[in-house]
């Protein structure tokens, strides 16, 4: 994978974001001035876009390609043990970190199941140390249970759940300073991106996880960029879509942690990948994987997304 340098590296993006919220705060009344709000905010988002093409050089980070398969609330132990023998058996040929992250009820079984390459991740855990939480599951026990991962702020958990994105900053950092390793799970809405939001999103979601981790700390966080339109709905985002996050996203780590932590960092994209799209995708040089929910569920098709890593750049 190349590096990524930008000739410009002031931050025009969060500027003229952060005016049209302004705007959008101040001119609360009546639809008109709504509208127009929105309308300036989406001129706002295409001069910003058009600033960040000009100003990229060169893309992509350098970390390994990794592929992560949420399981979410599926499975059962018939259905479990056939998906890893079907993992078990298929050829990952590419060079790619595999995570697979099942219900927590069954994690300890796929654990024993597994063979390398597969890691293992839980999909949430609480946010301090554990205690009277119920139905909650700590780092500690994570840590304890040699589960090496844990994916945090996924959508599901941020619009079901109600995680904000300060409770997905401090979760993050209690299970790295407890010795687990993150998938940190950002992405806008479909009403967010049509208003032109998705860059101010995602960048809302990291300073909040900025904000709670160190630098060094990047060594051990993976950002999944999960647009919350794609996930789920066989709609995937188109990969000049995805890539333009993914440099946007890159562009706002080397501006707001350093260059060093931007090139380092990987960046999975998820939102409906599957066996058919997962080639193209990979081709993007700011793409560093995928997160992977409803196809996770297929071995066949999970090792060939797994085995796309061969065409990332
Ligand atoms: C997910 O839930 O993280 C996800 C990306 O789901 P899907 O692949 O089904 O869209």
């Amino acid at each position: 994978m190349m590096m990524m340098s930008f000739t410009n590296t002031t931050s025009t993006s969060a500027s003229s974001s952060q005016l049209a919220s302004s705007q959008r705060i101040t001119m609360r009344g009546g639809q008109a001035s709504n509208n127009l709000v929105k309308m300036r905010a989406q001129h706002a988002f295409a001069r910003e876009n058009r600033r960040h093409a000009s100003s990229l050089v060169v893309c992509a980070g350098t970390g390994k390609f990794v592929v992560g398969g949420n399981w979410k609330c599926n499975g059962t132990k018939d259905s479990i043990d056939k998906l890893c023998a079907s993992l078990n058996s298929g050829k990952i040929t590419a060079d790619v970190e595999v995570i697979c992250a099942p219900p927590m009820v069954y994690i300890d079984r796929v654990q024993s199941k597994l063979k390398a390459p597969y890691q293992i991740a839980a999909q949430n855990c609480w946010v301090s140390k554990g205690g009277a939480f119920t139905g909650e599951v700590s780092a500690e026990m994570l840590k304890d249970a040699n589960i090496p991962w844990v994916i945090l702020g996924h959508s599901e958990r941020r619009s079901l759940c109600g995680e904000t994105n300060e409770f997905v900053g401090l979760k993050t950092k209690y299970a790295l300073d407890t010795g687990v390793k993150v998938v940190a799970c950002i992405g806008e809405s479909l009403a967010q991106r049509e208003a032109g939001d998705t860059l101010n999103v995602c960048f809302a979601q990291l300073k909040a996880i900025v904000d709670c981790v160190t630098e060094k700390d990047w060594e051990n966080i993976i950002i999944a960029y999960e647009p919350v339109w794609a996930i789920g709905t066989g709609k995937v985002a188109t990969p000049d879509q995805a890539q333009e996050v993914h440099a946007g996203v890159r562009k706002w780590m080397s501006e707001n942690v350093s260059p060093d932590v931007a090139s380092k960092v990987r960046i999975q994209y998820g939102g409906s990948v599957n066996a058919g799209n997962c080639d193209e995708l990979a081709t993007k040089p700011d793409i560093d994987g995928f997160l992977v929910g409803g196809a996770s569920l297929d071995g066949e098709a999970f090792v060939k997304i797994c085995n796309s890593a061969a065409h990332s750049k």
